[in-house]
């Protein structure tokens, strides 16, 4: 028999926070069949049944959508542009991006929207190849994981001594091992190659062509990094193949998240490769034992920060979309706690349109799953559905500026920290502290604001 699932995460030490839910909603959700615990909601399992539970999804988002009113119901003025030449948003915008899509009979002129659609396609399309047994395998290969795993089990047992009440399990622990692994042994963050005939500094040129093998894996950009000592072109194939980047090593955040994510898929996590629109990616890790979407960046060995981006880095986010072998989730409200400025930037497509299109992708990959999976994960999108229509706070270790990447290339992007804020590198234990105090939302006063 499974345990209940707590509708807001964990149960242990919950700190005041004001509830997000509405009285109305609180009520209908009670009436649907869900319980009061002692600190939050819970799904009661034997009696709820899928059709509940879908009601209470739509319920949620019906709610959602009353709070994002006001913006998704007039038409964007961004949403019709004519984009002829405009920088193309999807990472991979040369994949295959429907089977059932005749390529030739695309549009020659593209809109926002048609981009922004086929990015989702892409993507979702993309994280399948993390399914691959023999991929996986290969990954698997490449990670100490008997000596990430004796630490996890040692730190676990440290931290159970530092507090009792945590029930963090050594998964979580893990998961902040293979960050660590992975930025300070195995990958490598490149912004100009040294040249490889003379040792020289090089300098961005415009892009090369890719070559036969190029395409095999995946890069049809190639980059030139060219020597102004030696006059020679040092070819850099951005390869969106994570097969061959567990060859190559090393990237910038693309190359990054997507080696990441397949090594997570590969040490049995449950994982999604997060896509934001203003051009960076990331993971997201599910975690058992806090029954939530961890947010992990690779890149900046970080975990469980997600508001790092807008409050660490000052960016200005619109949308951020989870991607994984079971489902497609607009998580951008988990990275923001100004919704309120956010929600004017999502100009791309029609707010309609873009839930539309992610039921339809999520119907036909759902399709072959069970009932007891599909089940599941209608329970995790309510979990997450009212995380995202509740207000956050930043936490300290969500002020910091971006750490990967030169100075030149961080201030060129604009993520140079607004507070000066030293963001330590696999300080485990800080990380740990926030874990087993950010915890959760407790049923308290009512509040409407987002
Ligand atoms: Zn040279």
């Amino acid at each position: 028999m499974r345990k209940n699932i707590s509708l807001f995460g964990l149960k242990t030490k919950p700190f005041s926070l004001d509830c997000c839910l509405s009285e109305e909603l609180l009520n209908v959700l009670l009436k649907w069949g869900l319980k009061r615990g002692e600190t939050c909601l819970v799904f009661p399992k034997d009696d709820t049944s899928i059709k509940q539970l879908h009601k209470i999804r739509d319920l949620v988002t019906g709610e959602r959508n009353i709070r994002l009113n006001g913006s998704n119901t007039t038409e964007m003025s961004g949403s019709s542009r004519r984009v002829t030449d405009m920088q193309p948003v999807a990472h991979r915008p040369s994949r295959t991006l429907d089977s059932n899509q005749d390529p030739t009979a695309q549009p020659a002129v593209m809109t926002f929207e048609s981009i922004f659609l086929k990015t989702l396609q892409s993507n979702f399309l993309h994280v399948m190849v993390y399914e691959n047994p023999s991929l996986q395998k290969k990954a698997l290969a490449c990670i100490p994981i008997q000596e990430l795993s004796r630490n996890a089990h040692e730190k676990l047992i440290q931290a159970r001594k530092m507090d009792r009440g945590h029930a963090l399990n050594e998964q979580d622990i893990l998961l902040l091992e293979l960050l660590n692994w992975f930025k300070c042994d195995f990958f490598q963050w490149v912004n100009n190659l040294p040249c490889s005939k003379c040792g020289g500094q090089t300098e961005s040129k415009e892009n090369l062509s890719p070559s036969e093998d190029d395409l095999r894996w995946d890069a049809s950009r190639v980059e030139n990094h060219f020597c102004n000592h030696c006059q020679f072109s040092n070819r850099f194939p951005r390869y969106n193949n994570p097969e061959k980047l567990l060859e190559t090593r090393r990237g910038r955040c693309g190359e990054w998240s997507n080696c990441f994510t397949l090594f997570c898929r590969a040490v049995g996590f449950e994982a999604r490769y997060i896509w934001d629109a203003t051009d960076h990616v990331w993971t997201e890790v599910y975690s058992s034992s806090q029954q939530r979407w961890l947010h992990c960046d690779p890149c900046e060995n970080v975990c469980d920060k997600p508001l790092l981006y807008e409050m660490g880095w000052g960016k200005k986010l619109s949308y951020i979309i989870a991607f994984s072998k079971d489902e497609v989730v607009d998580v951008t409200w988990r990275y923001s706690c100004k919704h309120e400025d956010l929600l004017p930037r999502r100009t791309q497509v029609k707010e309609a349109v873009l839930r539309e299109t992610i039921n339809n992708l999520n119907k036909v990959r759902q399709q072959s799953l069970t009932e007891g999976r599909r089940r599941e994960l209608l329970e995790r999108i309510i979990v997450e559905l009212v995380e995202f229509i509740s207000p956050k706070t930043p936490k300290p270790g969500e002020l910091g500026g971006r750490v990967s990447g030169s100075v030149a290339w961080r201030v060129a992007r604009g993520e140079i920290a607004l507070e000066v804020f030293n963001a330590s590198i696999g300080d485990h234990f800080r990380i740990l502290s926030l874990w087993s105090s950010c915890s959760l939302l407790t049923l308290g006063p009512q509040s409407r604001e987002i």
